[in-house]
């Protein structure tokens, strides 16, 4: 079990126990799972347990937020991966270049064209994820399912980004599995082989349908306050 009460290092091998155990019972191999700590609002003090009990792979929403943070984080560990999991604005490609070395929200021509002009200039290429908005949903990020195929492709031969898999946020209130289970079947129809779906209410669920990436936060690090959900890059 995890818990607020708990420490995030505590809560890390809980989470990562129950990785394993949703990877074994689908018959993966769990070191195919990249558990990715979320630790957008939470201050280094927080975070430096992580690392400290080797934890890696760590997930920002807002480029700012993290730019303020990481510097100094990633000097503990040279082996850090910074993911950028929220949405990105084109203006902010070169900092997001900078600073993160995956990014999971590429959905829109506009931002892939920024991203490898970005990584052009800066001699930095970062494997990339689209972000599908599997429910369609109006006021979520990502590219519309029906326009997926045509985007990753044109990633690829347009702007030559290391387009690596697929990314999606299901509803809330709809049965994750399903869009889960959509991804996958998306990422095999484009040649992609990595999945970065799961979080803290449905990250089994996202290992035992193929997940490669899983972005954990609360289950981590406690609740968030809430007001921190609405802030934008
Ligand atoms: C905040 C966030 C997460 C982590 O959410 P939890 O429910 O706290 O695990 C995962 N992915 C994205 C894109 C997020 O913004």
């Amino acid at each position: 079990m995890t818990s607020d009460s708990n420490g995030p290092a505590q809560n890390l091998e809980s989470v990562l126990q129950q990785i394993k155990s949703a990877a074994r019972a689908v018959s993966r191999d769990p070191a195919g799972v990249t558990l990715i700590a979320v630790s957008k609002t939470h201050d280094a003090e927080r975070i430096a347990p992580l690392i400290a009990a080797g934890q890696r792979a760590f997930g920002e929403n807002r480029i700012q937020e993290a730019q303020a943070k990481w510097p100094a984080l990633k000097t503990i560990a040279p082996d850090i991966v910074l993911h950028l999991i929220g949405p990105l604005q084109s203006n902010k490609a070169a900092d997001a270049v900078a600073l993160f070395d995956v990014i999971h929200t590429v959905d829109r021509p506009r931002i892939a064209e920024a991203l490898a002009s970005e990584m052009a200039r800066q001699n930095r290429r970062l494997p990339c994820f689209i972000q599908v908005n599997t429910g369609r949903e109006p006021q979520k990020a990502g590219i519309d399912p029906h326009a997926a195929e045509q985007f990753v492709k044109d990633c690829v031969a347009t702007w030559n980004l290391p387009v690596v898999g697929l990314m999606c946020i299901p509803p809330v209130e709809e049965r994750a599995a399903v869009h889960f289970g959509f991804l996958k079947d998306l990422a095999r129809r484009t040649g992609l082989s990595q999945l970065s779906m799961g979080m803290s209410a449905d990250f089994e669920t996202a290992v035992r349908l193929g997940a490669t990436h899983v972005r954990v936060g609360s289950a981590l690090f406690g609740a968030r306050p809430a007001s921190a959900e609405t802030k934008r890059n």
